[in-house]
């Protein structure tokens, strides 16, 4: 089955009914996103900036930003990244970054919240993200974003570097990992391009257990009924504006999950690169209408473990 895989991996997600998901990868460095097109990837759905952040002394400057974001796009050949803006706060410290001690890191100061806190940074971010853009397809895109007020200062922000440095404009997205996004997603759906869904943190917001957490982690399953309706209910307010929507959570990886996430509505699943070749498999073994009921069944589930059960 595996070699099976392997050897299929460059052809299209199509279900067996002939619907179409696009699969992409989660990367965090140049070397991922040349192992992101040899898995079969269809592009970056998530790029993980944080780790240009870390393991330094200092942030990068803008100009090595550029031959980064530059080097992962000319490894795409055309295909395109989201490149998720800077996500620090919670498990993720960067030690130059002198970031405040919160006693509770997961509700404090992290993702767009620090971000808007430093700006200085993140107009950087922005400006080499913009300059890089000339080379190959990118979208942007911010996590945490909790409430509409936030994402209109990150537009406006971000609106202005792109008219400074002259640039094209981009797709621009939200991560979707809060409950609060969900209930406010015709809101943010009006002001945005599209969402992704950031299925570890908005199980760990959902079930208000900690995603590292010693014994409860293993509990904090993002195949809970509980996620999988917050999703549906952001597929369908995307779907009233107008706006496509994908996942880039562990969930989007597991073959159970990426049949349910498909059958909820998203057209893009992102996933770890060695997860790739098995999930277009799972697609194209399956029709989306299979799918679409297997979706429904699991939103009326109980717990995660009747959702498993339906496998
Ligand atoms: C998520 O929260 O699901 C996500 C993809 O982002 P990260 O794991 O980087 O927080
Ligand atoms: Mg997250």
């Amino acid at each position: 089955q595996r070699e099976t895989e392997a050897r299929d991996r460059f052809k299209p997600a199509i279900t067996t009914d002939g619907a179409r998901v696009e699969v992409v990868a989660n990367i965090s460095d140049v070397a991922e996103a040349t192992a992101a097109i040899d898995a079969g990837g269809e592009g970056v759905g998530l790029l993980r900036t944080e780790f240009l952040f870390v393991n330094r002394d200092h942030a990068p400057t803008e100009d090595e930003q550029v031959a980064i974001y530059s080097a992962m796009l000319d490894a795409m050949n055309g295909l395109p990244i989201i490149i998720r803006t800077l996500d620090v706060g919670g498990d993720k410290e960067i030690p130059y970054l002198r970031m405040p001690v919160e006693e509770n890191p997961f509700l404090g100061t992290r993702g767009i919240r620090f971000c808007l806190t430093h700006e200085a940074i993140f107009r950087t971010q922005l400006r080499a993200i913009f300059r890089a853009s000339a080379r190959g397809p990118v979208r942007i895109m911010f996590p945490m974003v909790a409430m509409t007020d936030e994402l209109d200062d990150a537009l406006r922000i971000a609106e202005e570097v792109r008219a400074e440095v002259g640039a094209e404009h981009a797709e621009m997205g939200i991560m979707i990992e809060v409950p609060s996004a969900v209930m406010m997603a015709p809101e943010l759906a009006r002001r945005v391009d599209f969402f992704s869904i950031g299925t570890n943190d908005l199980t760990q917001y959902a079930l208000a257990m900690d995603r590292m957490h010693p014994t409860l982690a293993r509990k904090a399953d993002g195949l809970h009924p509980a996620v999988l309706r917050l999703i549906d209910q952001t597929v369908k307010a995307a779907a009233r504006a107008g706006i496509w929507v994908g996942a880039c959570g562990g969930v989007a990886g597991d073959p159970l999950g990426a049949r349910i996430l498909a059958g909820l509505g998203l057209v893009e699943l992102s996933v770890s690169i060695p997860s790739i070749p098995s999930v277009k498999a799972e697609l194209r073994a399956t029709s989306m209408e299979d799918n679409r009921a297997l979706a429904g069944r699991a939103l009326g589930c109980a717990d995660a473990a009747a959702v498993r059960a339906l496998a």
